[in-house]
């Protein structure tokens, strides 16, 4: 662990609550307090956190794209002046879905202390209370708001299995579920987080056709923050992984008790098990 405050010239990544106030550590505030700049990308909205927890540290606004320059200046600062940053965004984790990545890079080039200090992320947390399968997952941000972009990047994830994470704005959330439905099918598993750790936090959970049925019925609760959780693909055996199974088993055992095995272990029909099998024993 890493218990040192802001003493070193350094780079602190600090989460900020997503919603609720009271989701913030000891040690992103004790961290806030003590470092020479808080570089944050809204400043106005920033100061009501800051000021909750009584913190009085200068504050600089960052954001990646309009300053093409800060991140080099930033950089030097802590570089030649030994100074010491913060960087915090309007909520969560900065970086994921928010600034910071090309000050990170930078500083991460010239071998600055970048440290974290985790909290807060919308993603994390619409995950975790899901109930899809979250040993392996993949997230995907904020996918194009033009639906051929979107419905492309769509496509590209027809056969991922691992559970995929999405934010989208409550104006598009409907057409976003819609195009789900129309590249990867009506029957998948989505869980949508509404509002996560605020007043009115919901959770819907459902196949996809489900959760359209239910948006457009209440369009009252189309507002606010939403995370989509949406059940990977099924697992499925390609030909090829298939017969590099047979290959294998095929050197250690005859061909019956080769396609018993396979057909076990892929899921795959019996007939066209063996006669893959047949195909390459008598390679
Ligand atoms: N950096 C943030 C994080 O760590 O999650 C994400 C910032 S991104 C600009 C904002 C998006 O995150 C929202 O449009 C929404 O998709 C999601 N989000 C943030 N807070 C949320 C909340 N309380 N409930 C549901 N979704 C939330």
């Amino acid at each position: 662990m890493n218990d040192k405050l802001a003493v070193e010239p350094s780079l602190y990544i600090v989460a900020t609550p997503i919603g609720n106030l009271g989701d913030i550590t000891i040690r992103a505030i004790e961290i806030l307090k003590s470092v020479d700049c808080i570089l944050t990308e809204n400043v106005r909205h920033s100061s009501l956190l800051l000021d909750h927890y009584g913190i009085k540290t200068k504050t600089r606004r960052y954001n990646d794209q309009d300053e093409k320059n800060l991140a080099d200046v930033i950089v030097n600062q802590i570089k030649n002046e030994k100074m010491t940053f913060a960087i915090i965004s309007d909520a969560g984790t900065p970086l994921i879905s928010d600034p910071g990545f090309k000050l990170i890079q930078k500083a991460a080039t010239v071998n600055i202390n970048i440290f974290s200090v985790p909290g807060p992320c919308a993603l994390i947390s619409a995950l975790s209370v899901s109930g899809l399968a979250t040993s392996k997952f993949a997230f995907e941000g904020f996918l194009p708001s033009q639906k051929t972009a979107r419905e492309h990047r769509l496509k590209l994830l027809k056969s991922e299995t691992r559970t995929t994470i999405f934010y989208e704005a409550p104006h598009r959330i409907i057409e976003f579920i819609k195009s789900i439905s129309r590249i990867l099918g009506s029957d998948r598993r989505i869980v949508i987080g509404r509002e996560i750790t605020k007043r009115f936090e919901s959770i819907y959970r459902g196949k996809v056709s489900e959760i359209i049925a239910y948006l457009d019925d209440n369009p009252a609760i189309v507002r606010g923050e939403f995370v989509v959780v949406l059940s990977g693909a099924e697992e499925r055996f390609e030909y090829s992984d298939l017969d590099s199974l047979l290959g294998v088993l095929l050197e250690e055992l005859g061909l019956k008790q080769a396609v018993s095995l396979a057909r076990k272990i892929s899921g795959v029909n019996r007939n066209v098990v063996y006669e893959r099998a047949l195909k390459l024993s008598s390679h």
